[in-house]
Order: C-alpha cells, then sequence, then structure tokens
C-alpha cells in the first residue's frame, strides 16, 4: 500500500480496482451484522440475571414496593444513586427504565415549568447547545421540543469552552447536553478545567440548564472509571448549584429497557421536578428499583460488577483498534479514531466527505453502521467525516470481520473521493 494523497490519477484506479474486488469478495459472504447501536451483547445480559431470581416486595422501612406511590423513589435506590451520582440522597429522584426519559421529562418542564426562570415555551426563540459530535437522541429531544440546536465543537477536554462562554451570552440559549465521560461516541472525558469552566458559566438566560447526562460513569475499559469532577459540587461553589441536572442509569449495567434510572439536581430544580412529574406519574416501579437495589448493593459492587463486563467487552475493543490499525495502514492519512478507555463506541474520522459513502458501502455488504451524520444536530455531520462504531453487541468474529469489511470499504470511498475531485 502507498500514501492514497501522494497517488496520482492512475494508481488511484488501480487501487480502486483491487479494492473493488476486495469488496465484491466481502459482498459475496452474505455477512448480516448490526453494529448500529450501542447494545450489550447476551453474555452482558447474562451477568444480570441474578435480578430475575430477587422477589422482595418490601423495603427497608416495610414499604410495600408493589403499591402505588413515593414518586421520588425507593429510600434505598436513591442512597444507591446517590453514591453513584455523588449528591445528597434528597436530591435524587429514581425513575422508570430510561434515563432518556427522564432527560426529555426535565426539558418539557423547562419549557412549561421554567425550573426557576421564565418557562423556556414563553420566549419568542429558543436554543440548546449541542457538543457534537454527540449523542443523536439528546439532540433529538430538544429537537422535538422546538429549539434551535446549536453544534458545539467537541474537543478531547470536553465541548470547546471559548465557544460556550462566547454563545450562553445570548438569553436565547437554554442550556446543553453534557456526556461528561466516556462521551458518546468520541469516548473523551471532561477535563476539571472544562467542569469548573462549565459551573463558573454566567449565562444570560437565568433558568440555563446543564443536562449532565453520565451515562457511562463506571463503564470503564482501563484500570478503574476516570474521576470527572462532579458539576452538582463545582457549581454549588460558584453559588450556581440550580444550574445542572445530573442523570444515569443502570442500562448498560443491567439491562437497558428494564434498569433504573436517576437524576439529581438543586434543591429548588429538584422540587420543580416532582412538581412537574406528579401530574405524569403516580410514581415509577419500585419492584425494579427495589430488586437493583438487593442486586447491585453499593458503588463497589458496581464496580466489581463492571470488571465482568469490561471482561466480555474490551477484547472487541482491542480487537477493533487493531484492525483498524492494519486495515489503514501505509495509506496515508485517510483516517483516525479514537482510543477511548471506556464507554460504548470507537470515533472514526475519514476524510471530509467520506463518511456516508463508506456506512453506504458498508451496509450494502451487509453490515450496519449508525448512519453517517447521526452524531450531529439535525443528524448532518457539516464534513461528512464522522463514523460512530459499537462494537459491544456482535460475537467477537463478527467484530473482526465487520471492522475488515470497515477499512476495506473506508479505503474504497477515498479513492472513489480522491479521483473525483
Ligand atoms: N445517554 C447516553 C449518552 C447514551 O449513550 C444512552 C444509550 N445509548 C442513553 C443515555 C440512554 O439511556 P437510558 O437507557 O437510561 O435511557
Amino acid at each position: 500500500m502507498a500514501d492514497y494523497l501522494a497517488m496520482g490519477k492512475a494508481e488511484l484506479e488501480k487501487e480502486r480496482e483491487a479494492l473493488q474486488r476486495c469488496y465484491e469478495a466481502y459482498q459475496a459472504k452474505g455477512l448480516k451484522l448490526d453494529m448500529s447501536r450501542g447494545k450489550p451483547c447476551a453474555e452482558q445480559l447474562d451477568l444480570s440475571n441474578g435480578l430475575l431470581s430477587i422477589t422482595d416486595t418490601h423495603t427497608e422501612d416495610g414499604m410495600d414496593a408493589r403499591n402505588y406511590g413515593c414518586l421520588e423513589g425507593i429510600p434505598e435506590a436513591r442512597r444507591l444513586f446517590a453514591e453513584l451520582l455523588g449528591a445528597d440522597a434528597a436530591q435524587v429522584l429514581v425513575g422508570g427504565n430510561s434515563s432518556l426519559n427522564l432527560m426529555f421529562d426535565v426539558i418539557g418542564a423547562g419549557c412549561r415549568d421554567g425550573l426557576g426562570g421564565t418557562p423556556w415555551d414563553d420566549c419568542a426563540h429558543k436554543k440548546f447547545l449541542c457538543p457534537a459530535p454527540g449523542y443523536d437522541r439528546h439532540f433529538r429531544v430538544t429537537e422535538y421540543y422546538g429549539f434551535e440546536l446549536i453544534a458545539v465543537p467537541m474537543l478531547e477536554s470536553g465541548p470547546d469552552m471559548d465557544c460556550v462562554e462566547e454563545l450562553v451570552k445570548d438569553p436565547q440559549v437554554k442550556g446543553i447536553w453534557c456526556v461528561p465521560t466516556y462521551s458518546n461516541p468520541d469516548g473523551y472525558c471532561y477535563s476539571d478545567q472544562t467542569v469548573r469552566r462549565l459551573a463558573a458559566l454566567s449565562p444570560a438566560a437565568e433558568n440555563f440548564k446543564i443536562l449532565w447526562d453520565n451515562a457511562y460513569m463506571v463503564h470503564y475499559l482501563g484500570d478503574g472509571p476516570q474521576q470527572t469532577l462532579n458539576i452538582l459540587q463545582e457549581c454549588a461553589r460558584c453559588g450556581r448549584e440550580e444550574m445542572p441536572v445530573m442523570f444515569c442509569s443502570t442500562s448498560k449495567i443491567t439491562f437497558p429497557g428494564a434498569g433504573v434510572a436517576a437524576l439529581a439536581a438543586g434543591p429548588k430544580t429538584f422540587a420543580a421536578l416532582t412538581r412537574a412529574l406528579f401530574p405524569m406519574t403516580i410514581g415509577f416501579d419500585k419492584v425494579n428499583q427495589l430488586r437493583h437495589v438487593k442486586f447491585l448493593k453499593d458503588k463497589a459492587h458496581i464496580l466489581a460488577h463492571m470488571e465482568k463486563h469490561k471482561a466480555i467487552i474490551k477484547p472487541k475493543f482491542d480487537a477493533m483498534q487493531r484492525l483498524l490499525g492494519e486495515g489503514l495502514r501505509g495509506c496515508g492519512q485517510i483516517a483516525r479514531w479514537t482510543d477511548p478507555e471506556g464507554g460504548y463506541f470507537i470515533s472514526l474520522y475519514t476524510l471530509e466527505g467520506c463518511a456516508k459513502r463508506t456506512v453506504a458501502l458498508c451496509r450494502e455488504a451487509g453490515v450496519v453502521l449508525t448512519g453517517a451524520g447521526a452524531a450531529y444536530p439535525y443528524g448532518v455531520d457539516p464534513r461528512d467525516s464522522n463514523i460512530r462504531l459499537a462494537p459491544t453487541y456482535p460475537a467477537q468474529a463478527e467484530v473482526e470481520e465487520a471492522t475488515r469489511l470497515l477499512c476495506v470499504a473506508l479505503r474504497l470511498a477515498t479513492v472513489e473521493h480522491l479521483l473525483a475531485r
């Protein structure tokens, strides 16, 4: 192989022919793989089967978990999530099976109630900051509620804070989405300086909110979880404890879709949120909350449990890293990719203008990746460069096969792109 960027037209044509043959050989294999979403594999789900045989019905203070009531969640579950989130249990609400659902409701509450200021819906125009690439479903929530989505460049240290500090001077900007630990999709962790600068923001909107989604806080692939600074504590230090709302869930600890989610916020925001949730539900699934407390016990046990997840998924991440290196070596600077210490994704960056074509080539050979552009507001990557890779769900051999195909697809897309210049 030689540097594609240094190749002349004739060499590129020759390379395209060779790659086309190689690609067709993959097509002939009739692969059928889905790497589009960050889902745990069956072996990971099996780690939590112990949950299914827990039949406790009463909480530590004698409450019948099978019955209505207790909107904020059962006390032992609030304590468990307080320990995880680093918040006072009195400011923790334990919800249902989805943190995204809680985020949706918090944005809804901001729109209607205002959470400490003018309801966002009363403003003629409202905007939300979206560090990009980021989690597509976050962006969807704020798009659904009628916000203009403002992309903020995502750096290795977190959102570009120079940009954020400038943008929050606009009173129409009502909040920012954050995935502080092992971000989706880059796997970056916010630096201490980023967290401190976020906490020190003085936004023009009096009820500006930092939506702090710590979905991957204990999902490490290295020696232990990254200790990202606690936004609630940092904001309190700056006298702005009502600015953040923290979220997490057990979706990728136990069962996605059948886990437990939680949030934490400053006292006034917490009170406003419970008021806003009151008309919506009499209470969340406390039987599942109780089961989770019995099964997960405390943070130390959760970390021991996450070590088992790591043993299953780290070889898949390692294989993907190795095969990307092997499959793209010697082609010049046609791609770069992240090597995260945790989370569920590897972020691959192609030359500008090659991501969509690469994803399409993979799909036509039977491997479904997350749609190119999905990690950007409105699903549009202005550079058409980012591809989110999710290696956890397929079997090891499938991850390997899919990555080999991906390298061929990316090289072919790159050569086509260079020829079309
Ligand atoms: N936040 C992030 C950053 C995620 O990646 C995901 C899952 N892909 C979620 C939230 C969804 O969490 P839940 O299952 O708790 O709704």
